[in-house]
């Protein structure tokens, strides 16, 4: 990819008025994969207009009509999965049948909503007056503006913009700036499957300048934004200026949790999903390993064989199971959480180290790594790690592990596993999560809500919870 105009903008694709251009790099190889305009405040600004103007005439179509646009770009998207997995395991590294996964859970979301765009219900609510009646009716908010980060480039996408055309919505997106390629090409698609023009904008653009224009300017209505908590708390501050809605996927610091009576293999593999998929890069991912004392021998054993088998390497390798973290600050983070609690008295059960030689000279990878004697103090303990390191903590009784458990400020995913019905209740009850594995350790669906309880986010995503944050809720009152 070497076409620079690589924003699309009230139906037509362009480039930055700076001039600026960004190189995008394959963490696995550092070769170049492209070079795409950089924008800035301006092609936003551009960007919102047409979304305003283009809202008119999208938000009055018939459910019926909408849908058929979604339906038309699902197919497409599914017919161009090996392409698009291609492009996002160039740039950001996950393995090729990952990020086909990935796409397939993209062109699902355009069908879900496809549907889901024709049962947008109102209510009559019985009134206390004769002569009254109540009409309760769901309109769309307006203009979106959707920000979405690199480690799921093209689904983070689909599950925001399906749902908010859906309801009516018109939308500005900005994808992360290490991984734009695979958002142009999907725009392709949307530019093929006929959209009116200026109902689906893309602005590859500098975070912090188009941040501040979707911000300030008021004909933004609603910003939905996956990322770090640190970008959504500022996002939100932001928008209480205006009371603009917002909807935010933030961080998590998952818990995963190993009773005695846990099928322990079935555990390890449920581990290893939840926490080694994407390299350890998914806001979901285990980060804190509790396992009962009584099994905590065997479940280890099991554990590092399985991790004696993963192939680490680039995502465009079939055998590849753990591709590269996204670049060296991710890298750097990573280790510096294995270096902080070595230097706190954890040990190294099994990796814990940076992987150099030869096919991975040039790349950021790392080992998959298990610790364990960690204690609270540790920067693992209780900040997001974003890798696939893992600390292994033991707990004696089911109370004491719920309340470490629940002792952060995330609130994102959990995960259990145990073969005792009850125990399965309680926990799911007990935790503090929005989104709780029982021996699940892939718990997301399309139809399903996900979203975070605490400082992991506002809102939900996925199912019809994801319409209604697209949604005004408008009593009409008829008087008779
Ligand atoms: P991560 O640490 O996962 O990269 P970020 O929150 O930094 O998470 O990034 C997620 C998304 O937020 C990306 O699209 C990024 O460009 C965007 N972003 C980062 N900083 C800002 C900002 N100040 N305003 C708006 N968007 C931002």
């Amino acid at each position: 990819m070497t076409d620079q105009k690589s924003m699309f903008i009230n139906g037509e694709w362009i480039a930055a008025e700076s001039g600026e251009t960004l190189e995008i790099t394959n963490p696995a190889t550092g070769e170049s994969v492209g070079v795409v305009s950089y924008g800035d405040g301006r092609e936003a600004a551009k960007a919102i207009d047409a979304a305003h103007e283009a809202f008119k005439s999208w938000s009055k179509l018939t459910a019926r009509e909408r849908s058929r646009y979604l339906y038309n770009l699902y197919e497409l998207v599914r017919n161009s999965r090996d392409e698009l997995a291609g492009i996002i395991s160039a740039e950001m590294g996950k393995p090729l049948r990952e990020a086909k996964g990935e796409v397939l859970g993209a062109a699902d979301n355009f069908m879900w909503y496809a549907e889901e765009a024709k049962r947008v219900y109102g209510d009559t609510v019985p009134t206390s007056v004769p002569n009254k009646r109540i009409l309760v009716i769901h309109q769309p908010v307006g203009v979106v503006a959707a920000i979405t980060p690199w480690n799921f480039p093209v689904n983070m996408v689909a599950r925001k913009i399906a749902p908010a055309l859906a309801a009516g919505c018109t939308v500005v997106l900005k994808p992360a700036e290490c991984t734009p390629l695979s958002s142009i090409r999907l725009f392709e698609l949307i530019e093929q499957a006929g959209f009116p023009k200026g109902v689906v904008n893309l602005v590859v653009g500098k975070p912090e300048l188009v941040g501040q224009e979707f911000i300030n300017n008021p004909k933004v209505r609603k910003i939905a934004f996956t990322g770090s908590t640190r970008v959504g708390k500022l996002l939100m501050e932001g928008a209480a200026r205006q009371v603009k809605r917002v909807s935010l996927e933030l961080g998590g610091h998952a818990p995963f949790i190993v009773f005695e009576d846990a099928n322990l293999d079935a555990a390890v593999e449920g581990l290893f999903e939840s926490k080694y998929r994407n390299a350890g890069q998914m806001c979901i991912c285990t980060n804190r390993l509790y396992v009962q004392e009584s099994v905590l021998d065997s479940f280890s054993e099991k554990l590092i064989e399985r991790l004696k088998k993963t192939k680490v390497g680039d995502g465009r390798n079939k055998d590849t199971e753990i591709g590269p973290l996204i670049n060296e600050q991710a890298l750097r983070k990573v280790l510096d959480h294995i270096e902080d609690a070595k230097a706190k008295g954890a040990s190294v059960l099994y990796g814990g180290n940076r992987l150099t030689d030869g096919e991975y000279s040039k790349g950021f990878f790392i080992q998959p790594t298990v610790i364990s004697g960690v204690t609270k103090d540790m920067k693992i303990s209780c900040e997001e790690t974003f890798g696939p390191v893992v600390p292994v903590i033991p707990f004696k009784e089911e109370a004491d592990v719920v309340e470490m458990a629940n002792d952060t400020t995330y609130g994102l995913a959990s995960y259990v596993y145990t073969e005792n019905n009850s125990r399965c209740f309680r926990m799911a009850e007990a935790l503090e999560y929005g989104i709780v594995g029982i021996n699940d350790g892939s718990p997301t669906q399309t139809q399903a809500p996900f979203g975070g309880f605490k400082e992991s986010g506002i809102g939900r995503e996925g199912g019809y919870y994801a319409m209604e944050g697209f949604l005004e809720t408008k009593f009409v009152s008829f008087g008779l």
